[in-house]
């Protein structure tokens, strides 16, 4: 496994999870999944910003059926450490989604709650279809149940950035994953 994968310094308490090889293996699999779920079709990917960017653009570039794009952007009120549960939306896409056949395309999972919010506002527009992806899924501090079609990889509990994950906005440029010596926390 190559120590160093880019030119930029990294922290030397930055644990590599994922290497940008694994990763593009695994984007590319699940493309191919997702371009045999959707043969017929057109999928109309929802990002969500900012962190879910890089991986949707990849995923984006290994479809093979019709595809179509658009960003959405939410916070959620509270802490640092804890989520109220309360989310709210930053900025709305640009274009309506009834009766298209979405994905919504998230970088991680953590409690659920921001899935939770973007499936409800999505299935209240009326669309065809609705599925869930995510890059990365850390089960561990589930707070509401979330079904998901289809997950990169699961991860244990530790904090994570590269591939467009950040750390006080930093580190998203990194093309691997790295766990951090970091609780589990949001922003
Ligand atoms: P949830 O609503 O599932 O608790 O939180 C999902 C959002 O929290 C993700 O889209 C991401 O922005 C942020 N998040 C959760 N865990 C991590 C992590 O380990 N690293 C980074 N960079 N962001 C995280």
């Amino acid at each position: 496994m190559e120590e160093r994968e880019t030119t930029i310094k990294i922290p030397e308490h930055f644990r590599l999870l994922y290497t940008a090889e694994d990763i593009s293996k695994r984007v590319e699999e699940m493309a191919g999944e997702i371009s045999q779920d959707y043969e017929g079709k057109t999928v109309h990917l929802v990002g969500v910003l900012k962190g879910a960017a890089v991986f949707l653009s990849d995923l984006l570039r290994t479809l093979t059926v019709p595809a179509t794009y658009d960003f959405l952007s939410v916070a959620s009120y509270g802490d640092s450490t804890e989520s109220t549960g309360v989310v709210r939306l930053i900025k709305d896409l640009d274009d309506p989604v009834e009766s298209r056949d979405i994905i919504i395309v998230e970088d991680i999972i953590d409690t659920g709650l921001t899935l939770k919010y973007i499936e409800e506002l999505m299935r209240n527009r009326k669309v065809s279809s609705l599925s869930k992806c995510t890059f990365l899924d850390r089960p561990d501090r589930r707070k509401v149940h979330v079904e998901m079609d289809y997950v990169g990889f699961t991860i244990p509990d530790c904090y994570v950035v590269g591939y467009g994950l950040d750390f006080e906005q930093k580190w998203r440029q990194l093309p691997g994953i790295y766990a951090i010596n970091q609780p589990t926390s949001k922003e």
